[in-house]
């Protein structure tokens, strides 16, 4: 019983953990800026066993100072824009951030609304953009392996 679970954790190891293509690693911190939670529903598709995020290299960090990239949710509220501040300041330099979903891009269902202090770009520059309402976690998981090629 032991030698067959070993030799299928062997084998999904080496199923799920091809880094043939990997060039680096890169830690992100979400900061959720008022999204509708859907956009972070397709982000935690993109750990699961189908798409194995941190088979690329890329993991979500509990804290900015151990983050490379800022990867924000949501069309940005008022109350918002200072922990994003706070949250950029902490990050060890050289950083970036990301805008998840057409909210932190200004665009969609709730673009550019009087009550919001985004979009994204007008608190913090915009590194990558990652479009769609939400984005589906291919696309997410592609854009980030996009910019952690671009770092390379
Ligand atoms: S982009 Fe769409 S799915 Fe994502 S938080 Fe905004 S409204 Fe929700």
């Amino acid at each position: 019983m032991f030698v067959l679970l070993e030799q299928l954790r062997r084998a999904r190891r080496t199923a799920a953990l091809d880094r043939s293509g990997a060039i680096g690693s890169c830690a992100l911190r979400h900061v959720d800026c008022g999204s509708c939670n859907a956009c972070e529903h397709e982000l935690t598709a993109t750990l699961g066993p189908a798409y194995d995020l941190q088979r690329l290299g890329l993991d979500l960090v509990a804290s900015p100072r151990h983050a490379d990239v800022l990867l924000v949710t949501g069309p940005v509220t008022t109350r918002m824009v200072e922990p994003l501040r706070a949250a950029y300041a902490a990050m060890p330099e050289p950083r970036l951030v990301a805008a998840l979903g057409d909210c932190p891009l200004g665009v969609g269902v709730v673009a550019d609304r009087g009550a919001l202090a985004g979009p994204l770009e007008r608190i913090l520059h915009v590194d990558i953009r990652i479009p769609g309402c939400p984005p589906t976690p291919a696309e997410i998981t592609e854009a980030l392996a996009d910019a952690l090629a671009r770092r390379a």
